[in-house]
């Protein structure tokens, strides 16, 4: 069996196909895996990370490669798959400049007969399961803190993207990192099942909550630890004293970058009355500026979704809208001159709560808009939906902000125009946005087994 690489800027015209991975071949790389996993665990962690650092260079050297194939295979305007792959490697600079400090040893009780100490141990063979709309950062993140701390990955990525994960195997196959400490299997939803019932320690997953929900049963019943970053639908709240000319960038930023397809976009925006009519007509404006092209061009602002079935899932859930009476400040359908998976940024208003563009998440560009009278109706409409990713509170008031912020449901908050995606900051969710947290000291830990360890002295 073969997968098929698709152009979604150009009608998902064939770009190349790569062999699909046997039920014996997964064997044999758990196989491998499960035989490296000690004397990579052994290797010196200041070996690691010099190994790792030599392979970071190679990505370097690579940047407009990798961009480039992605832009092809998945559609991120090219502008955007460059910076994804250097924020990438920005990630894992800092993993490997701040590993040495994060796991050292803990002392945790001392007097003057006993010193007590914890160690960061690695788990194992470890299972990651990736998507396709950061194919190079759902790579750097799943993989290279477990790397780091001695876990062996095999990793699964998505069959939207197999001709990035190609070129990304050959690049770490032709490193010095040990044969076997880093693998890929190639293949679609199947392939993942029968992965993970193999003989491993731990799953790091990135992807659907349906998916992640089928993965916590499988670990459930295997006892094993599993990571999962999964859906979002982030609220952005708008308060009556925000800066609206400030935040306009922002707001257009997290929504419809990367046509919309991130796992903590802003994907409902929540106004209060006041600015109601300013934020839409002022938003309508800015997303009108955007050009809409292909990925490969430099000029492009939004480009296509990834393939038919994202844009079949956008136009049921935006026809659903339709049905129940929402109104279309602006796009609302495909443009006329590309042929593609293409959808033009759409901004709604007249939301109702039982619409699908509120109640599911959106993996597209289109922006339902509401308002709210008194903080605790954002609140409560910020809160209403079974996600809990990330959070945007637009306000010149910092006590209004902390009061909002540590109101909302949500793992991560950010405030006006800041981020809050940076290598120290732990990312990950509450609700069925998942468990457990990647980056920072708290990314690493979690990938470890913690021992305390009594000395006497
Ligand atoms: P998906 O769950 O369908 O697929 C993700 C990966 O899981 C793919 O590699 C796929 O082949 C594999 N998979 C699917 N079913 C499987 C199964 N039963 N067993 C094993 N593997 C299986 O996700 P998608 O819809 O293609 O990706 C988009 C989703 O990912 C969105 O919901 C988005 O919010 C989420 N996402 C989350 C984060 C985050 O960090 N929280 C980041 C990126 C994307």
């Amino acid at each position: 069996m073969k997968l098929i690489s698709n152009n979604p800027s150009k009608n998902n015209g064939i770009l190349g196909e790569v062999e699909e991975t046997t039920k014996e071949e997964i064997l044999t790389k758990i196989k491998l895996a499960r035989s490296v996993q000690s004397n990579w665990k052994n290797t010196d962690l200041l070996k690691r990370i010099q190994i790792l650092r030599e392979l970071y260079n190679v990505f370097e050297e690579n940047v407009d490669k990798i961009a480039n194939l992605i832009s092809l295979e998945m559609g991120m305007p090219i502008s955007q798959s460059k910076e994804e792959v250097e924020s990438g490697l920005n990630y894992l600079d800092w993993y490997l400049n701040n590993a040495e400090k994060c796991l050292a040893p803990e002392v945790t009780f001392e007097s003057d007969t006993e010193i007590h100490k914890v160690f960061y141990e690695p788990k194992g063979v470890v299972v990651s399961i990736t998507p396709w709309n950061y194919p190079f950062s759902n790579l750097v993140w799943q993989s290279f803190q477990n790397l780091i701390v001695g876990n062996v990955v095999i990793n699964k990525p998505d069959p939207n993207t197999p001709l990035v994960y190609k070129l990304l195997e050959e690049i770490i196959s032709s490193s010095n990192l040990p044969k076997g400490v880093q693998q890929f299997v190639f293949g679609g939803s199947e392939i993942g099942q029968l992965l993970v019932e193999q003989d491993i320690d731990m799953i790091c997953f990135t992807g659907s909550t349906r998916t992640g929900e089928y993965l916590y049963k499988v670990a459930a019943n295997k006892m094993i630890p599993i990571l999962m970053e999964l859906g979002g639908s982030a609220p952005g709240i708008v308060l009556e004293d925000a800066d609206i000319d400030n935040i306009l960038e922002s707001i257009y930023f997290n929504r419809f970058m990367n046509a919309g397809q991130i796992c903590d976009g802003l994907k409902r925006l929540i106004v209060h009355e006041s600015k109601f009519e300013e934020v839409v007509s002022k938003l309508k404006d800015l997303v009108e500026s955007k050009i809409i092209g292909e990925a490969i061009n430099e000029n492009t602002d939004i480009g296509p979704l990834v393939n038919e079935k994202q844009l079949n899932t956008l136009l049921e859930q935006y026809n659903d809208a339709i049905s129940k009476g929402v109104k279309v400040i602006c796009g609302g359908k495909k443009p006329d001159n590309l042929n593609g998976n293409y959808f033009i940024p759409t901004i709604l208003t007249n939301i109702t709560k039982d619409m699908r563009v509120w109640k599911e998440e959106v993996f597209g560009p289109i922006l339902p808009v509401i308002s709210f009278k008194t903080i605790e109706e954002a609140i409560e409409l910020a809160n209403d939906t079974i996600y809990g990713l990330g959070g945007y509170v637009f306000t010149t008031d910092k006590a209004k902000f902390e009061k909002v912020s540590r109101e909302l449901k949500t793992g991560m908050v950010s405030c006006n125009n800041l981020m809050y995606i940076i290598p120290n900051d732990p990312f990950g969710g509450v609700k069925k946005s998942g468990m457990g947290r990647n980056h920072g000291k708290y990314g690493f830990h979690e990938l470890c087994n913690i021992k305390v360890i009594t000395f006497e002295k």
